[in-house]
């Protein structure tokens, strides 16, 4: 058994979320020889964690928030073609997010946040392989690494920020010229490619949904189940460990894992704990089965503000970053405007109709950093949510660091960026 995924004690463990933070927490957590249950009225995976871009993004260490970003946010939220926007109806919900969500764009800040981004997403790709090795799902996860392209020089110039964080903290990477970029990925527009930059130990994932499900399928065979319940309130007990709530009725657990990713600060609020989280709605478009060998891996086209992915259901054309909160009806209006330039930047894409429309929400903190480890209150309740726009990168690495602060508490180090102590 891997050494990574190992935890100590046999405890009964409630996990709230079968998104794929739930589930490599259950398989990690399942290994360590605990009884586990997952409550969630969905299938493993189905939401949030199904429709994302597949990246496991090792070197992703700039932070949503910049000073670049802090500077063009009015244009991307007043500009109605902008993938970013702000829904009217929840700018004044939305505020006090916003504001810490400003305070981490300023400089010392992002130097800050990603370093303990670093601490995270560095691991992220041998925490998934080492958990993958322990459901059979080893295959699903492959190692096509991330390229930015880019147009122009001056394009590229915007790059300065990720490239000083890449260097300061040794991330590889390299540069590459429109022949090194078209030898990648000759389906692409050579014009759109006259710079790219390449993290090449970047991980990949065609079918999302699929790990999810594997690293759940993985649990259920170390004994952990599945109840298809909504968890509708949950409380501490006095003698110790947890209630939880459902339409089933109410069951005691020795401990909790909240992973309920965009939906998590509810139930952090009837804990009695302090956090700041909103969602980040994204979108994605499909273009069928047939399409999927058209590129080798996936791309990113800040130019057009959008990721192509060669998934398993077809090219996936991702996009948006929409502040509307969790109830609002998807609006696919942004996402079916970028179609033609999906279509410029991969040709053989020309004469294909999308097939499929996607949402999902992002938990988004406004730092950017996931919130992982216990509860200041109730040492018995532990998070796992916040996890943005790299929840897929960092799953495997979070159920590690739930194992460890199992064991030793608060006490684990590299678990203090991301305390949910930090919005108290
Ligand atoms: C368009 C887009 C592209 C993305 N691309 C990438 C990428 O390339 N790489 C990357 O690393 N990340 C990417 N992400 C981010 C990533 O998909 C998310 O961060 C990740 O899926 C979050 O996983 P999760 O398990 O925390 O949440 P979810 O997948 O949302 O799972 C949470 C689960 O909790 C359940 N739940 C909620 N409330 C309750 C309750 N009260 N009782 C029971 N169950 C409950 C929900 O039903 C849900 O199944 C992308 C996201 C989007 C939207």
């Amino acid at each position: 058994m891997s050494q990574r995924a190992n935890c100590d004690a046999q405890l009964s463990v409630a996990i709230v979320g079968a998104g794929i933070v739930g589930c490599a927490t259950a398989l990690a957590l399942a290994i360590g020889g605990h009884k586990v249950t997952v409550f969630d009225p969905d299938a493993p995976g189905a939401g949030t964690s199904s429709g994302n871009a597949g990246a496991i993004v090792t070197g992703s260490v700039t932070p949503t928030s910049t000073p670049a970003l802090l500077r063009a946010l009015p244009s991307y939220i007043f500009d109605r073609s902008s993938p970013a926007v702000l829904r009217l109806r929840h700018s004044l919900r939305v505020l006090p997010w916003f504001i810490r969500f400003v305070r981490a764009g300023m400089p010392a800040e992002v130097d800050r946040i990603a370093a303990a981004l670093h601490q995270i997403v560095s691991q992220s790709l041998t925490a998934h392989q080492a958990l993958a090795a322990q459901c059979g799902a080893a295959a699903l996860i492959s190692h096509e690494g991330w390229l930015k392209v880019y147009g122009s020089d001056e394009e590229f110039a915007a790059t300065a920020l990720d490239r000083r964080l890449m260097d300061r903290f040794g991330v590889p990477h390299t540069i590459l010229d429109q022949k090194a970029v078209t030898d990648l990925e000759p389906g692409l527009d050579p014009a759109l490619c006259k710079i790219g930059l390449y993290q090449p130990e970047s991980g990949f994932v065609r079918f999302p949904k699929g790990l999810a499900a594997a690293y759940f399928d993985g649990a259920a065979l170390r004994g952990a189940r599945h109840l298809r319940q909504h968890v509708t309130a949950i409380s501490r007990r006095t003698e110790g460990g947890v209630t939880v709530h459902t339409e089933g009725g109410a069951q005691d657990f020795d401990r909790l894992v909240v992973a309920a990713g965009a939906w998590s600060a509810n139930l952090v609020r009837q804990l009695g704990d302090r956090v700041s989280l909103d969602t980040e709605r994204g979108y994605h478009i499909a273009f069928g089965p047939e399409t999927s060998t058209l590129m080798r891996g996936p791309v990113v086209i800040p130019s057009m503000s959008l990721v192509l992915s060669p998934m398993h259901d077809g090219i996936r054309l991702v996009s948006g970053d929409e502040l509307a909160g969790l109830a609002a009806p998807p609006n696919y209006t942004r996402i079916r405007a970028l179609i033609p330039a999906a279509k410029r930047a991969l040709p053989a894409l020309r004469d294909v109709p999308p097939a499929t429309e996607w949402m999902g929400f992002r938990p988004s903190t406004p730092d950017s950093l996931p919130v992982i480890g216990p509860s200041p209150r109730n040492p018995n309740v532990f998070y796992a949510f916040g996890h943005g726009h790299l929840g897929l990168t960092m799953a495997a690495r979070t159920a590690e660091l739930i194992c460890d602060a199992f064991k030793q508490g608060r006490s684990v180090e590299q678990l203090s960026p991301f305390l949910i102590d930090r919005f108290s």
